[in-house]
């Protein structure tokens, strides 16, 4: 036989009782397909049973294979994680939580079949499931990114994507801290195509973002893919500096003239201000500042505690 291997590649944090139904689902859905396929669960520090219930699963199927990692180091590590122990001719990465309809993987690989390298997913506009304030919050967030780098990313972009073998090994070889993947996939280019998608209501359980961990997200996000807000708070301080030269003769003038007492407020409102824009500024230089600490500290991404895969290799897995 000569069947092309699917790596379906599936984060889980607390996810114990949506598991079952999503390993069915995929099954339900590869046996009218003519592929070869894997499931890659992992574990990213799930606090429930979430671990046992994967090992259980690996058991009862042969090819549903898990990795444990030794504490929560966030979606993307475990995405990245899985991406990395992978060896399908392509990969497929999704929610646990049954958000992601599998029902989307036949179209998935016939486009893939047609020569796309990338197949990734936005949510369509008209997503039932979400609150308003999510769609907006959402929306912005892609708007400040496309906006402050370089990088397109659709409104509502999804960790659901089918990736070729060719797409693999370059997100492989990346080993930057705090790895942002929608943004990477689209950095590194290859024939790309997104399809849009309704997402489908948690199966069951309760989702793991708090608004804290999503704004850090975010802001990754941003940071990862641009040094536009440093050119940007260059910008306003050069801006405000010659708004300061203009101010001077003003100054000056209302000394000689004999009313330089009335200005207090005007300068304390000044000086408050300008303090604010300083430690704006400063902020941004040390959060970048920041970044480059960790990535000198070369730490890896993620630390495997224990697998089901026969080709685990823990020097491997740390870079
Ligand atoms: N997830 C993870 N680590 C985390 C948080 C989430 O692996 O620290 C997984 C989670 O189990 C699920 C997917 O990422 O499979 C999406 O998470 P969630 O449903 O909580 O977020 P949302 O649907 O709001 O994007
Ligand atoms: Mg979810």
């Amino acid at each position: 036989m000569n069947q092309q291997k699917v790596s379906v590649i599936v984060p889980a944090h607390n996810e114990e009782l949506n598991i079952p139904t999503l390993i069915s689902a995929l099954a339900d859905t590869f046996r009218t397909l003519d592929y070869d396929y894997e499931i890659i669960l992992i574990d990213d520090g799930s606090s429930d049973n979430t671990l046992s219930v994967l090992i259980d699963q690996s058991k009862i199927y042969e090819n549903v294979f898990y990795i444990e990692l030794s504490k929560n180091f966030g979606k993307d590590n475990a995405l990245k994680v899985g991406i990395d122990l992978s060896h399908g001719d392509c990969v497929i990465t999704m929610d646990a939580d049954l958000q992601h309809p599998p029902s989307l993987i036949p179209q998935m690989l016939s486009l893939w079949q047609q020569g796309f390298d990338t197949v990734y997913t936005y949510r369509t506009n008209d997503n039932p499931h979400a609150k308003k304030s999510q769609k907006k919050t959402s929306r912005l967030f892609y708007k400040i990114i496309n906006f402050l780098s370089d990088i397109e990313l659709e409104d509502g972009i999804a960790d659901f994507r089918l990736l070729d073998n060719k797409v693999v090994s370059q997100i492989k070889n990346v080993t930057e801290y705090a790895v942002f993947l929608r943004g990477l996939i689209k950095w590194v280019g290859f024939k790309q195509i997104g399809i849009p998608y309704t997402p489908a209501k948690r199966h069951l359980g309760e989702a793991s973002y708090s608004f804290y961990s999503l704004i850090k997200l975010a802001i990754n996000g941003i940071m990862s893919f641009s040094v536009k807000p440093l050119y940007l708070a260059t910008g306003i301080g050069l801006f405000f500096s010659v708004l300061a030269v203009f101010y001077i003769p003003y100054v000056l003038i209302s000394y000689f003239s004999g009313y330089s007492v009335s200005g207090w407020a005007s300068l304390l409102a000044t000086i408050v201000f300008f303090g604010g824009l300083q430690l704006m500024v400063l902020g941004i230089i040390g959060m970048y500042l920041g970044k480059l600490f960790m990535q000198a500290k070369q730490r890896p991404n993620y630390i495997v505690r224990s697998s089901n895969l026969v080709n685990i290799n823990h020097d491997l897995v740390k870079f």
